[in-house]
């Protein structure tokens, strides 16, 4: 039973990334991550001792009022979101959902992949690492998969991730996943290579952190 989860911060902005880039959400960034990525851009995040617990109650009371204003889905991001058990802050928004049928809460998560699934969602953004390859299960139950690109192992990585997924699915549902590579913030280098990338190669497609452009949260 996961009733409290450390919380970095929730607020109501939009989507700067991926497939659903521009729509309106409300992200909540739940704390702790052990992946340990040298150029990671929330590293205050690790440690999740350093937040403070929210209840799922208290998390659902700000999710339904930002719904109200608009938000069309939820996004929990971190940190690495797996690392907690979700299921109960799932199924709590899966009963409310049943009231609602209607207009139900999306869940999306943004996860590495490295921790066990638990909790169930309507959208998974798989952003494998490198150094700390994803379970077998996120490459074929994620519907985006988001490579940050730094150097050009990376893409040579985006391109093993593509592979592996074929190869496990069988060519069955890989036309329904989205595949961006995404520059690392600031990384000239990871610019560059990831635009040649999508250039080269009409399966990928960009991502840009556009929030950061926007200074937005
Ligand atoms: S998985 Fe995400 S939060 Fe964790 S170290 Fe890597 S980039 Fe940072």
């Amino acid at each position: 039973m996961t009733k409290f989860l450390p919380v970095v911060e929730k607020f109501h902005s939009l989507q700067g990334e991926g497939f659903h880039s521009g729509k309106s959400a409300f992200f909540i960034r739940l704390a702790g991550c052990e992946v340990g990525c040298s150029w990671c851009d929330t590293k205050n995040s690790w440690d999740s001792s350093k937040f403070p617990l929210f209840s799922i109650d208290t998390l659902l009371k700000e999710i339904t009022a930002a719904k109200i204003k608009g938000a069309a889905f939820i996004v929990l991001t971190g940190g690495e979101p797996l690392h907690h058990n979700l299921d109960d802050f799932c199924s709590i928004i899966l009963k409310k959902n049943k009231t609602n049928k209607n207009n139900p809460i999306k869940i999306h998560i943004e996860t590495s992949g490295v921790s066990d699934i638990s909790g169930s969602f309507d959208w998974i953004t798989l952003s494998p690492k490198r150094h700390n390859p994803p379970k077998d299960y996120f490459l074929c139950r994620s519907d985006e998969i988001k490579i940050v690109i730094n150097d050009k192992k990376d893409i040579e990585f985006a391109s093993d991730v593509r592979r592996k997924i074929i190869d496990i699915e069988q060519k069955s549902s890989i036309n329904e996943k989205k595949f961006f590579v995404q520059p690392a913030w600031n990384s000239k280098k990871g610019f560059a290579l990831a635009i040649e990338f999508a250039k080269k190669n009409p399966d990928w497609s960009l991502s840009l952190q556009t929030h950061k452009y926007l200074s937005i949260q």
